[in-house]
């Protein structure tokens, strides 16, 4: 069986149910599992069939501890009819010439990626729950950027003996998704916005987690806490699927021949969706480069290309605003395992990242570092990329899978590189209507909300059911906070 453990070398070597269940190791570090396992379904094999079945074969093989009966009630409550799409990440082509293939992970109920895990963390969580005889209520913390949180809120709202509390950037969210927090239902929802940016709210957040004085008040009080960022393996591991279901379904429909290498695209922030596709690839998805996509808040682009991660620098608030990050957790689990897995080694960054905002790597680790390619797009690229593929091919896409498709295009220009391409698409471009909008030069309205009729009118791209009507629904969390408060907020949340 495997085992999970911290990427800071702390603490015991637990099963995937109770590192689930915990979300962050006690030294702060994030739980990696002892090995990466290699796909017991060789890919040939693995053409034809569906999301959910590449599903329970991923999920399953990471988390082990899971009878295949549990892992398939987690796949089949999470992979249904809310998803939009049938294929649940339907892929779309475009471009006749060197095409690149959209893969489409938007289709779930709050119209982000996040949906693809967020959907299945409920259950995987519920159900380790169950396995591990837990008695507490479990409270979700978490920190967003601006889909995750809803993503949660959705995938959380009147789950028994859970609740889940979320912590946005009152000014670093677009007026889509924080109408979309700010009117969410459920009596165990509880939503903050905070003064601060997200990662004030993600190292807020893990100060509380790292707090063991407060855990012990909240265990009295009968809650423990844990995470549905993407710090929580049980967030990470479903992500993992996708990049196995893409690449079989290219397969299958004859885009490549099983044994080629792809290149993924991915536009980043925390981290997490890239470090997914690495997984992919260690588990035996054959991937030539992968494309580490970012906006304005370049820090992963000058790490990639110097081996020096510097958090001391300008944020910028940006029409991507999921990326708008400077410390991307999950790159500290793809140095851990580039490291050979030496916690010590992570541990030393980790704390020069915490006191002098920054790290350099090794030379060992900067060898492996390069089949990532870092590249960032400034806000206008990302409008012009959006007008250009409208424009070209009648695709519209949302403003972050345009910084990736127009770093992709970049990294084709820099390197002559043709291998195909699979670009993640990360939301509906209905979510930062107004950006979209300015990128095809529709004319100016009053509000995101007016954007949302106006980009359908002009088109007719189906608006995401979740964002329909969002304008009307009741505000039901209206507190704005300060980051020091954060504590005594979830304090008070839990009753
Ligand atoms: C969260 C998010 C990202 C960044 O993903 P990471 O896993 O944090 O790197 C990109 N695009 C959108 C739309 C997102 O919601």
């Amino acid at each position: 069986m495997l085992t999970y453990s911290s990427t800071r070398g702390g603490g015991d070597k637990i099963n995937a149910a109770k590192a689930i269940i915990k979300g962050i190791a006690e030294d702060k570090g994030l739980f990696v599992p002892s090995e990466i396992p290699k796909l017991k379904v060789p890919v040939e094999e693995l053409a034809g069939k569906t999301y959910q079945e590449i599903a329970e074969i991923v999920i399953g093989q990471f988390f082990d501890d899971f009878t295949e009966e549990e892992i398939k009630h987690c796949v089949y409550s999470a992979y249904d009819s809310k998803f939009a799409a049938e294929e649940i990440a339907p892929i779309a082509k475009i471009g006749a010439e060197d095409p690149a293939y959209i893969l489409e992970l938007y289709h779930g109920k709050t119209a982000a990626f996040k949906d693809m895990a967020l959907s299945i963390l409920p259950y995987l969580l519920t159900t380790a729950m169950k396995k591990e005889n837990e008695t507490a209520q479990i409270a979700i913390l978490t920190a967003t950027s601006g889909d995750t949180g809803k993503a949660a809120l959705e995938g959380f709202a009147d789950v028994p003996n859970t609740q889940i509390i979320v912590f946005f950037p009152e000014e670093g969210v677009s007026e889509v998704q924080k109408r979309q927090m700010i009117t969410q239902e459920g009596e165990n929802t509880h939503v903050f916005a905070i003064r601060g940016n997200f990662d004030d709210a993600q190292t807020g957040v893990k100060n509380i987690f790292a707090d063991g004085d407060f855990a012990q008040d909240l265990l009295e009080k009968g809650y423990k806490l844990s995470s549905a960022n993407s710090i929580n393996i049980g967030r990470l591991v479903p992500q993992v699927a996708y990049y196995v279901y893409s690449y079989a379904k290219l397969v299958e429909v004859g885009e490549i021949k099983a044994g080629e290498k792809i290149n993924i695209t991915v536009p980043t922030g925390n981290f997490g969706n890239i470090l997914a596709a690495y997984y992919a690839m260690e588990m035996g998805i054959p991937v030539n480069r992968f494309i580490c996509a970012s906006n304005e808040n370049k820090v992963l682009t000058d790490f990639i290309n110097s081996g020096i991660y510097n958090a001391e620098r300008e944020f910028h608030i940006t029409n991507s605003p999921s990326m708008d990050i400077l410390i991307s957790s999950n790159l500290e689990r793809l140095l851990y395992h580039l490291s050979g897995m030496n916690g010590d080694e992570i541990k030393a960054y980790m704390k020069s990242l915490d006191r002098e905002k920054k790290y350099e790597v090794s030379g060992e680790i900067m060898k492996k570092l390069q089949c990532f390619f870092g590249g960032f797009a400034d806000q206008n690229k990302t409008l012009t990329a959006i007008g250009e593929v409208y424009d070209n091919n009648g695709y519209l896409m949302d403003t972050h899978t345009a910084v990736a498709y127009s770093v992709y295009k970049d990294y084709v220009r820099e390197t002559g590189d043709k291998t195909k391409t699979i670009i993640a698409s990360t939301a509906s471009p209905y979510k930062f209507a107004a950006a979209v909008s300015h990128g095809i030069g529709l004319d100016i309205e009053i509000s995101d909300f007016h954007y949302v009729e106006s980009l359908y009118d002009e088109t007719k791209v189906p608006v995401p059911e979740g964002l329909k009507d969002l304008d009307k629904k009741e505000i039901r969390h209206k507190d704005i906070i300060e980051v020091s408060r954060m504590k005594d907020y979830v304090w008070n949340s839990l009753k």
